[in-house]
């Protein structure tokens, strides 16, 4: 059966080959099966485009994951399956951000990339690569196997929306700390069909609209309340990501609540994810969460601080607000979150 793959290169490490002088040049991706030749296979199609010009990840926003958004929509009926070469830095940011924009998919969305460039002989880039095409065109019963957005990365495929960069230094610099791979890349590659998400829309809708008028806010012991303050003081604030300790435990402190109750009061909506990045937020577990659940703060349960960012701009995009934001931050959107037992018990 013969398959089509769109490959987007958006930038990014894994896009640089080694010139004759020894240098490092950006590839010319319309060549890709040049550098690449295993791309070249019977029966298999691929179309590379580029970001022009190509950008590091660093610089990616709300404005590029339209930009990508629109283009799988446009170019939906011709694929079979999309891989969407990104700089490994904000990864899982746009891997989030593009599992909530992309409403109704069944087509893959792989995302990749590498930390060395594809044209070094020890690069990752190439096996990255070719993985993620294989993947983006695997079907089964004549539907792809992967309909969600996903990372491959040093032989595992991942929930997009599950990933956080862990290292700036391994080749397994990709991790999905509260749900196992989707898939493992061994001899073969071996999915994990009981956990693969499947969206009950069937058609895709690209839903764009981000609030960007968030802001994200790490606690640590000894913390000015002033810092707080100052971000609540933002007039046109939508809403706060409030990273926490533990599963979910901030200080017991009558100036932070007061600040956390006006706010949310007012109508910022505030969600709590915790700093460790494995386990999740259990407001009912200890007197130190209790507080911020009485301030109205939304558990964020096990999901990502990527995931979290990038749910509430999406879901304040869609211009939810009281109980139905709360209601739509704790729903499973596109396999994010796990749900937990509302009853665990005090201590
Ligand atoms: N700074 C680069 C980027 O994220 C690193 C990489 O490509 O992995 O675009």
């Amino acid at each position: 059966m013969d398959r089509a793959v769109l490959v987007i290169y958006t930038g990014g490490t894994i896009g640089s080959v080694q010139t004759v002088a020894g240098g490092l040049a950006p590839l010319d991706f319309s060549e890709i099966h040049r550098h690449v030749p295993e791309l070249v296979q019977d029966h298999l199609t691929i179309e590379a485009v580029s970001f022009e010009p190509p950008i590091d990840s660093s610089n990616i926003g709300v404005a590029h994951w339209v930009e990508l958004a629109r283009l799988i929509q446009s170019r939906y009926d011709e694929f079979d399956g999309f891989v969407v070469l990104h700089g490994t830095d904000t990864l899982a940011y746009t891997a989030s951000a593009l599992s909530f924009m992309l409403e109704g998919l069944h087509k893959p969305v792989i995302l990749t990339g590498s930390q060395l460039p594809i044209g070094l002989p020890r690069t990752d880039g190439r096996e990255n690569l070719l993985s993620a095409v294989e993947i983006a065109s695997t079907q089964r019963l004549e539907a792809p196997i992967i309909q969600e957005v996903a990372v491959y990365f040093g032989s595992s495929l991942y929930r997009g929306n599950r990933t956080h960069k862990a290292s700036a230094e391994s080749m397994q610099a990709i991790i999905s700390p509260n749900l196992p791979p989707l898939a493992e890349a061994g001899v073969d590659i071996q999915f994990n069909a009981a956990i693969l998400f499947r969206d009950p829309l069937m058609q895709l809708k690209v839903q764009e609209a981000m609030e960007s008028r968030i802001a994200w806010l790490p606690l640590f012991p000894g913390q000015s309340n002033e810092i707080l303050k100052r971000i609540l003081d933002w007039p046109n604030l939508s809403g706060l990501v409030l990273s926490t300790y533990g599963s979910g435990n901030a200080p017991t402190n009558a100036e932070l609540k007061a600040l956390l109750s006006e706010a949310n009061k007012r109508g910022v909506s505030l969600v709590n994810v915790s700093q460790c990045s494995h386990g999740a937020v259990h407001p009912e577990r200890y007197a130190t969460a209790h507080m911020l659940r009485d301030c109205g703060v939304i558990p964020g349960g096990d999901m990502t601080t990527e995931a979290a960012i990038t749910k509430l701009m999406h879901c304040l995009g869609q211009e939810l607000d009281g109980d139905d934001l709360r209601n739509a931050m704790r729903t499973n959107l596109r396999g994010e979150i796990t749900k937990f037992s509302p009853v665990a018990p005090v201590r």
